[in-house]
């Protein structure tokens, strides 16, 4: 098992600042025996100017309090003091490249009643950056994405990893890297934890919200796309529309853009370095380390593209 912390490592836990080996939690909570709970996969990043920079910090906290409201569970806290408190664990742990992990959780309570009040932790541990560039091996999973009629499928709630992990344990043991679940009538709907895209045709297509977790990298390759001039489309899609695809991939806060090299036992025939994907990853990787904003700064808009260039002048 991978180790998260040690005898040294800070937590933040409502509102203040514990060693996560002295930090308790109470094992009577709704969150840990029916999976009532709600969290955030969050990465902050060393920027080229050699600073910490939590990427998209006020998306993923707007997204926890939306969890949390969606799932009823009291919350009290201010994006910003969250915020604020997460640099100041990394600062205290000494991290820049890391993988941040907010969890809202009940206090002991077995009953289904509404809780008086919720916890909080946010646990940082490191991540080193853009792990991994080996194309997955995709299967189309038999487990399918919680209906949304019985299940918050919005919020990023504990209960629905269940659902995430029997799908990714089944599709390792068959041999592939990973799973692809459909939605509850059959069309694509996403991985156990990260958002996909395909391209056809010079287009890139994504499934529409509604069935998925909104994540949020998929809306900041929706975003680089609309800067590149790339065509996307937010659409219901089959398998079988997939396995006619030019190229896949995966994206997500913990997956970055990874590509895909196959669904089933269907090859993408586009190579992945001529994909729209590897475009979108190269952009992807400029944004979280803000590479894209030192060429914007150093630029002033005259067209010079790094600073080597301006120190070669
Ligand atoms: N879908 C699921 C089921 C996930 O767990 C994740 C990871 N949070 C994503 C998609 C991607 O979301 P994000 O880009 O916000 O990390």
């Amino acid at each position: 098992m991978a180790s998260y912390y040690n005898e040294n490592t800070i937590v933040y836990l409502n509102g203040k600042y514990v060693k996560a080996s002295e930090a308790k939690v109470d094992l009577y909570g709704q969150t840990l025996h029916y999976g009532l709970g709600v969290f955030e996969g969050i990465r902050s990043y060393r920027t080229v100017d050699g600073n910490t920079k939590i990427f998209k910090a006020w998306e993923h906290y707007d997204r926890l309090r939306k969890s949390a409201e969606a799932l009823n569970m009291p919350y009290s806290w201010h994006d910003v003091d969250l915020i604020n408190a997460t640099y100041e664990v990394l600062q205290r742990n000494n991290l820049q490249d890391a993988y941040i992990r907010p969890l809202v959780y009940g206090p002991a309570n077995m009953s289904f009643n509404l809780n008086a009040e919720s916890h909080i932790v946010i646990e940082v541990w490191e991540m080193g950056k853009f792990l991994g560039d080996k194309l997955l091996r995709v299967m189309v999973s038999p487990f399918q994405r919680p209906n949304p009629a019985g299940f918050k499928i919005e919020a990023k709630a504990c209960g629905h990893y269940v659902n995430s992990i029997l799908a990714s344990q089944d599709a390792k043991a068959k041999g592939y890297d990973e799973a692809l679940l459909t939605d509850m009538n059959g069309f694509i709907a996403e991985g156990p934890g990260a958002n996909m895209f395909y391209e056809k045709d010079g287009k890139l297509y994504t499934p529409a919200l509604g069935n998925i977790l909104p994540g949020i990298t998929r809306a900041t390759i929706i975003e680089l796309c609309k800067e590149l001039h790339i065509a996307v489309e937010e659409k219901q899609s089959t398998i079988e529309d997939l396995k006619q695809a030019d190229s896949a991939f995966f994206c997500g806060t913990a997956a970055e853009v990874i590509g895909w090299e196959s669904i089933d036992e269907t090859k993408f025939p586009l190579d992945w370095n001529k994909s729209l994907g590897k475009v979108l990853q190269q952009a992807y990787k400029d944004r979280v380390t803000e590479q894209d904003l030192a060429h914007e700064r150093l630029d002033g808009g005259k067209g010079l593209k790094s600073r080597e260039a301006i120190a070669g002048r």
